[in-house]
């Protein structure tokens, strides 16, 4: 569905999902494991950029389904806004600065219940 692919790690101790950092911010662990992420997220902070250069682009924290938070490129700028689910348009192969999304086109569904180990 998408090109990319985005790695997290969560902590074996607590289960926390955390994104490039070197320990867990809720217990301090380092004992982490790395899983893929289903790409899909919930906009909750937007900047848009380059509006003084006539070619914005849309800056946006995303909350990702497994409960980490990624900053990243929102490719279509006019429909990246708060409460906007995006979804995974180049990962981590594109280099790690080049990670985007784009708006997510499924229909809505009935929200599905977090599935916990
Ligand atoms: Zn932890």
């Amino acid at each position: 569905m998408w090109k990319g692919e985005l790695h997290f790690q969560r902590c074996t101790w607590c289960r926390t999902a955390i994104f490039r950092r070197l320990l867990c911010p809720a217990c301090a662990s380092t004992d982490l494991t790395t899983e893929r992420s289903s790409g899909i997220g919930t906009i909750h902070h937007v900047s848009i950029m380059g509006r003084n250069v006539g070619r914005p682009w849309a800056l946006a924290t995303i909350r990702m389904r497994e409960e980490f938070s990624i900053r990243a490129k929102v490719l279509d700028v006019y429909r990246a806004h708060v409460g906007a689910v995006v979804c995974l348009d180049s990962g981590m192969e594109a280099g790690s600065q080049q990670i985007s999304f784009r708006p997510y086109d499924a229909p809505a569904r009935a929200k599905s219940a977090p599935t916990r180990k």
